[in-house]
C-alpha cells in the first residue's frame, strides 16, 4: 500500500481511537492522552486496566483491534488478511480500517463458528 494511503488510514484509526478513549476521558475518569507518551510501562498497564474497566466489552475489543492495526501501519502488514495473507480491499478498509480478515475469510470463519455450534448441539443429543 502506498505511503499516503497508509497515512490516511492511520489518521482514520487514530480518530476512532480518540473516539473510544475520549468517551472515558470526557467522563473525567481517564488520563489525558498527552500524558500517555511519557508515562512508564507500569502506569500504562494501570491505565489499560482502568480503561478496560470503564469501557464496554465491545468497545474495548474494538480499541485493541485499532491498536493492532496502528501497530501494523508502523511495522508493516497493515491491510493484509490474517488468514489468507492477501490484501484486504481498500473499500473494506475504508469502512473498517481495523479489519483483520478479508470478507471471504470472515464469512468462512463465521460459517465455521456456526458449524461448531451445531456440532455442540449434536453431541448434546442422546
Ligand atoms: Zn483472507
Amino acid at each position: 500500500m502506498k505511503k499516503n494511503k497508509l497515512k490516511k488510514f492511520e489518521e482514520l484509526l487514530q480518530s476512532i481511537r480518540v473516539e473510544i478513549v475520549g468517551e472515558v476521558e470526557k467522563s473525567g475518569k481517564g488520563i489525558e492522552a498527552e500524558q500517555m507518551a511519557d508515562i512508564s510501562d507500569d502506569a500504562a498497564r494501570a491505565y489499560d486496566r482502568k480503561l478496560q474497566g470503564d469501557l464496554e466489552e465491545q468497545e474495548w475489543s474494538k480499541l485493541k483491534q485499532v491498536e493492532v492495526a496502528l501497530e501494523k501501519i508502523e511495522i508493516g502488514g497493515f491491510g493484509i488478511c490474517e488468514q489468507c495473507e492477501k490484501e484486504i480491499p481498500e473499500a473494506r478498509l475504508e469502512i473498517l480500517p481495523y479489519a483483520e480478515f478479508c470478507t471471504q475469510c470472515l464469512s468462512e470463519i463465521e460459517k465455521k463458528s456456526s458449524l461448531d455450534d451445531q456440532e455442540i448441539q449434536y453431541t448434546k443429543e442422546p
